[in-house]
């Protein structure tokens, strides 16, 4: 599957988002896209406990990116690459290619309620259509994961870029997820705002609509708050801005036990490796560096496991930079 014909960056692909909307097949809960994976046997789902919680991968969708590692990553050297290599082999595609996932995670509670983190590439007609292998699969892979849409309370949104918020909101402006508030950081929405990004129009004026937006600033614990928490254990979403000014990611903690959801704070194993190493899409590659070697030093202090969006594996451990 490809990206499309042509290089395009995330920047153009946030500015031109505001063309869609119209015409565009509406997708909710009730819909087909929905019942597709009624019927399929279950298959086999990945997942990790951390005490009361489950963090369970959903595999949105997948594809070759549109340039070159060597050129996504133009700081990253032989070594990098052959420590990678070990690390995350199936990203290594033919010609120098880079070969990644599209994941989103959910986190059951012991309520039996999930927290979804991010929401993939999205349907047809999604702002990632124009590079990114749509349409996702997150529907099946609820379906598949036994999990019904309704009892998704909070939606968290890493970031606003194409490829995170694909099922957040139908191409006709509608919140997929009716039960649940999306959590964002007030700093990624002014940057939207500021830069006349077509996904305000596109998302945050829908979820604005119906309610559903929660913004907030900076750490903030969303379940469990108190330093213990309710059941013992905290999912809290960090700031770690860098690859865009209001990106976060979400820790799950119980005890000494931590899992971390990590964004696009580290797109592809190279930047596991070696922190140091920029990606060419990053808003600000130096502040996202210091998020990514900040996080990294603190999880592997606490030998937490990493839950990213793109590498070809859900679930790695943090290695000490
Ligand atoms: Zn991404």
């Amino acid at each position: 599957m490809s990206f499309g014909q042509h290089p395009i960056g995330r920047r153009k692909l946030l500015m031109g988002a505001a063309a869609l909307g119209a015409g565009v097949t509406q997708i909710g809960r009730g819909d087909a896209a929905w019942a597709v994976g009624a019927g399929r046997r279950p298959t086999a789902t990945a997942s990790r406990s951390v005490g009361p919680y489950d963090v369970i991968a959903l595999y949105d969708a997948t594809g070759p990116f549109f340039t070159t590692r060597q050129d996504a990553f133009p700081a990253a050297t032989d070594a990098d690459w052959q420590r990678a290599r070990r690390l995350d082999p199936g990203a290594f595609g033919p010609d120098d290619g880079w070969n990644l996932d599209f994941r989103c995670y959910a986190v059951r509670r012991p309520t039996g309620r999930y927290v979804l983190v991010d929401t993939g590439v999205g349907p047809a007609g999604s702002p990632a259509s124009s590079w990114a292998p749509v349409p996702g699969h997150l529907p099946e892979r609820l379906a598949e994961a036994g999990i019904d849409p309704a009892d998704i309370d909070t939606v968290v949104l890493t970031h606003v870029h194409g490829d995170h918020i694909g099922w957040s909101v139908t191409p006709a402006g509608v919140p997929v997820f009716g039960n649940a508030r999306y959590v964002v950081q007030h700093a990624e929405i002014a940057a939207l705002e500021a830069a006349g990004s077509g996904l305000v129009a596109y998302l945050i004026e829908p979820l604005r609509r119906t309610g559903q937006l929660h913004e907030v600033t900076g750490r903030t614990a969303l379940f469990g708050a108190g330093p213990a928490g309710r059941y013992g254990g905290q999912v809290t979403v960090l700031p770690t801005p860098g690859h865009t000014p209001g990106h976060q990611s979400v820790l799950v903690a119980h005890d000494r036990r931590q899992l971390v959801v990590t964004g696009d704070l580290l797109v592809h194993a190279v930047q596991l490796v070696n922190p140091d190493v920029g990606y060419r899409y990053e808003d600000d590659q130096e502040v996202a560096r210091r998020s990514r070697r900040a996080l990294l030093a603190e999880a592997g202090e606490h030998s937490a496991v990493l839950a990213t969006a793109h590498l070809k594996q859900p679930f790695v451990a943090a290695h000490r930079p």
